[in-house]
C-alpha cells in the first residue's frame, strides 16, 4: 500500500498537468495510465495539434513546462474567420483577429499533442514527489471518511486524501462513482491531417465555415499546417477512403490558393464528435477534470484549454485548503472547484454547440444573418477584442496559474 496526497487516474495532457501543478505545490502525487509513454509519444498515436490559449501558455510557463515545448510550438499571430462555400463566391464578410490589437505577442500557440505530452513527461521526471505509473489503469475507488483507496490493474493499492479522474471522455472512474452526464453525438466527424504548403503561413490561423462544418487551418512549425476538417459523417467516410491524389484535390478545393500548392503529409485521422457534460464534477474525495468532465465540439479549439483551466482551478482550491490546514479532499473544498468550473464549462460547451449549429448549414436566411454578424463583429473594436480575449482564455475569474503565478 502506497500513501499519497492525491492519486490521479489518467496521464493524458490534463492528468499530467494537474500532477505537475500539485507536485510543484508540495503535494505527493501518483498518476496512473494504462498506456505506456512510448506508445502515446509515437507519431502514429495522435495526429492532432492543440491550439493553446495564451492563458494556458502562461500556466505552462509558471509550471516550468513551456521551456520544454517552446521550440516545437508555432505562435498564432492572426486569425481569419470566413463564411465559405465549396462552389460559388466567398462571402464578402470576414472577421479578423490580430494579436497586436490586444497587446499580446501571440493569440495562442499551436503544438502537436505528442510534443505537449513529451514536455509534460520530461517535466514530471524532475519532480521527486510525483510518481508516474505506466501500464496500469485505476480499477476501483473506495471513498472512506478521510481517505480514498484506489486499486490499480497491476494489483497495487494506493491510499490518498483525494482521487481525480482525468481519464478522458468515456471516463471509467466517472462511471464507477456514478456521476451522470448529459450527452449527444454530432452527425459530423473531425478529419485531421498535416498539410505541407508552398508558401509560409506567417502565423495565420484560418477558420472557413463550410456548409458541412468548420474547416480550420492551424499553422504549425515550418511550411506546415494542421487541418481540422469537420465533415458530415457520410461524406467524411468517402473522403477518408480517397486515394492520395483524390484526398489532396479535396483539400485544395477547400484550402483556397493563399498558401500555394498543398499536399497532405502523413496519415489521415478521424474523430467522432460528441458533446457531454457531467451533471456534477465532484463526489466525496473525488473530482473530475478535463474530458472526463466535459467534451465539446472542436469548432473553437477549446477542449484542452477548458481542461487546463480545470487543472489550474482545482490545484488552487486544493493547495489553498491544504495550506490553511483544511481537508483538501473534503466535499466543502471540492464544491468550490465545482462552482468555479461547472458554469464556465457549461457556458463554453453551449456556445460551441450553438456556433456549430449556426454555421454548419447552407440555409440562405441563416447564412445572411451570420454573415452580417461576422461583418458587424469585425467592424466593432470592443467586440473583436472581447472575442480575442475569449479565445486567449483571458476572461472570467482566472486561476493564479493562468495569470502566470504559482498555484
Ligand atoms: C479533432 C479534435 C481537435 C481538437 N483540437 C483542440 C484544440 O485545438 N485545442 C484544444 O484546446 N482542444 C482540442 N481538442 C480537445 C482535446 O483534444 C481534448 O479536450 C483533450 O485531449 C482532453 O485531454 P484529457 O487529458 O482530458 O483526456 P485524454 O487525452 O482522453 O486522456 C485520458 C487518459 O486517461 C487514460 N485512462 C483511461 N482510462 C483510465 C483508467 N481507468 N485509469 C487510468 N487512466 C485511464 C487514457 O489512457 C488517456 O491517456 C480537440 C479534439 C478533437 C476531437
Amino acid at each position: 500500500m502506497t500513501d499519497v496526497d492525491v492519486v490521479i487516474g489518467g496521464g493524458g495532457m490534463v492528468g499530467m498537468s494537474l500532477a505537475i501543478a500539485l507536485a510543484r505545490g508540495g503535494m505527493s502525487v501518483a498518476v496512473a495510465d494504462p498506456l505506456p509513454q512510448a506508445a502515446v509519444l509515437d507519431d502514429r498515436f495522435d495526429g492532432r495539434v492543440s491550439a493553446l490559449s495564451y492563458a494556458a501558455v502562461r500556466m505552462f510557463e509558471a509550471l516550468g513546462i513551456w521551456p520544454r515545448l517552446a521550440a516545437d510550438a508555432q505562435p498564432i499571430r492572426d486569425i481569419l474567420v470566413t463564411d465559405g462555400r465549396l462552389d460559388g463566391p466567398p462571402s464578402p464578410f470576414s472577421l479578423h483577429f490580430d494579436a497586436a490589437e490586444i497587446g499580446v505577442e501571440a493569440l495562442g500557440q499551436i503544438a502537436e499533442n505528442r510534443h505537449i505530452r513529451a514536455a509534460l513527461f520530461a517535466t514530471a521526471e524532475t519532480l521527486p514527489n510525483l510518481r508516474v505509473i505506466q501500464g496500469a489503469a485505476l480499477e476501483n475507488l473506495e471513498p472512506q471518511a478521510a481517505r480514498i483507496a484506489a486499486t490499480l490493474s497491476n494489483g497495487e493499492h494506493i491510499d490518498a486524501q483525494l482521487a481525480v479522474a482525468a481519464d478522458g471522455r468515456d471516463s471509467p472512474m466517472r462511471e464507477l462513482m456514478e456521476l451522470q452526464v448529459v450527452s449527444w453525438s454530432y452527425p459530423q466527424v473531425g478529419i485531421v491531417a498535416t498539410v505541407e504548403h508552398e508558401k509560409p503561413h506567417k502565423g495565420v490561423a484560418y477558420e472557413h465555415f463550410l456548409p458541412s462544418g468548420p474547416f480550420a487551418i492551424l499553422p504549425m512549425t515550418g511550411n506546415r499546417s494542421s487541418l481540422v476538417w469537420t465533415e458530415r459523417a457520410d461524406i467524411a467516410a468517402a473522403m477518408l477512403a480517397l486515394d492520395e491524389a483524390g484526398f489532396n484535390a479535396e483539400i485544395a478545393r477547400r484550402f483556397g490558393k493563399h498558401l500555394g500548392a498543398t499536399e497532405a503529409a502523413g496519415p489521415r485521422w478521424s474523430y467522432p464528435l460528441k458533446f457531454h457534460l457531467a451533471r456534477s464534477f465532484v463526489a466525496p474525495r473525488f473530482a473530475l477534470a478535463g474530458d472526463s468532465a466535459h467534451g465539446i465540439h472542436p469548432i473553437a479549439g477549446q477542449g484542452l484549454n477548458l481542461g487546463l483551466k480545470d487543472v489550474a482551478a482545482l490545484a488552487e482550491v486544493v493547495l489553498d485548503a491544504a495550506q490553511l490546514g483544511l481537508d483538501f479532499g473534503g466535499l466543502d473544498t471540492l464544491r468550490k472547484y465545482e462552482r468555479w468550473r461547472r458554469f464556465d464549462s457549461l457556458a463554453l460547451s453551449l456556445a460551441t454547440d450553438g456556433l456549430n449549429r449556426l454555421f454548419s448549414n447552407d440555409i440562405a436566411p441563416v447564412r445572411l444573418l451570420r454573415d452580417l454578424g461576422l461583418g458587424i463583429a469585425d467592424a466593432i473594436g470592443p467586440a473583436r477584442r472581447f472575442f480575442m480575449r475569449h479565445a486567449g482564455g483571458d476572461i472570467g475569474k482566472l486561476p493564479r496559474l493562468m495569470k502566470g503565478e504559482a498555484a
